[in-house]
């Protein structure tokens, strides 16, 4: 397959002209905390052509906050309502009042309080919530796993096997959910892209649906999949977790080297030069 961004006629024909871009993080905008090219003029080239930029991240570790603030370093500005996790489409299975157990990071924790639920690990709990943590050990997977078959339901924000740093692939959510899920004999429900959980939270977030143009990202599997749910165009780029070249297992309506090209190439074929 080519490397190219592709054909100004296969895609929808208003692509760039307005709506809402949903825009993958990790291996979009930057790779291992480094920006990826020119993401940052190729996001003010995207809005500068009336586009919307929704980032929507499988990462369910960072607040809010340290999203926005990466996102600020990589020179892109950016509110809380331009941002969505795997962390925010978990916290959404859950109610206010709810109580439940938990294993994740600072992203995870601060959605479930935001949707009002209690953190504990004394039961009664009504669910189990994992998220990806490097603090995680034997003893947590015993309180997981206990609290989990107490209530039989268990929550997993995203089930990415591993995720990619400069020191080589780490494990990911879906190995940390795999050991709660076998300990506990518990068929989790996953909240992140491509799942439902999120889909809906996309749809709520960008408003009519008619707005929603395309689906950018690197992986075919979770970004593929979440635009083939939203109904929408997806454009594969090749800087993060897919070679260039390596076929893809979704329909692409664009393939580019990165965001930037990926921009460029659009905007030049459906609308003015920024
Ligand atoms: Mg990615």
């Amino acid at each position: 397959m080519s490397a190219t961004a592709t054909t100004a006629t296969s895609g929808s024909p208003t692509v760039v002209a307005g709506g809402t871009w949903v825009v993958d993080l990790d291996g979009v905008v930057w790779l291992a905390g480094e920006p990826i090219g020119e993401v940052a003029r190729a996001i003010g080239r995207l809005r500068g052509v009336g586009v919307d930029v929704l980032f929507v991240t499988n990462n369910s570790a960072p607040s809010t906050g340290e999203l926005l603030a990466r996102l600020s370093r990589a020179g892109v500005t950016a509110g809380p309502a331009d941002v969505l996790s795997s962390a925010d489409a978990a916290a959404s299975l859950l109610a206010d009042g709810q109580r439940a157990g938990f294993v994740g990071g600072d992203g995870l924790r601060e959605a479930l309080e935001r949707r009002g639920v209690v953190l504990t690990s004394e039961p009664p709990v009504d669910a189990v919530v994992v998220g990806w943590t490097q603090q995680f050990d034997f003893d947590q997977l015993t309180e997981a796993a206990t609290l989990a078959r107490s209530c039989g339901r268990l929550i997993g924000t995203n089930e990415d096997p591993t995720h990619p740093t400069p020191q080589g692939l780490l494990p990911g959510t879906g190995s940390l959910l795999a050991a709660v899920a076998t300990a506990s004999g518990l068929r989790p429900e996953v909240a992140g892209k491509p799942h439902a959980a999120l889909v809906s939270l996309v749809r709520q977030r960008i408003g009519p649906p008619d707005r929603l143009r395309l689906v950018v990202g690197d992986q075919p599997r979770t970004d593929g999949v979440l635009a083939q749910q939203l109904g929408v165009p997806f454009a594969l780029v090749d800087s993060g977790v897919t070679p260039a070249g390596t076929p893809s297992t979704v329909p692409v309506a664009h393939r580019a080297a990165d965001l930037s090209a990926l921009v460029d190439e659009l905007v030049a074929a459906h609308g003015p030069p920024h």
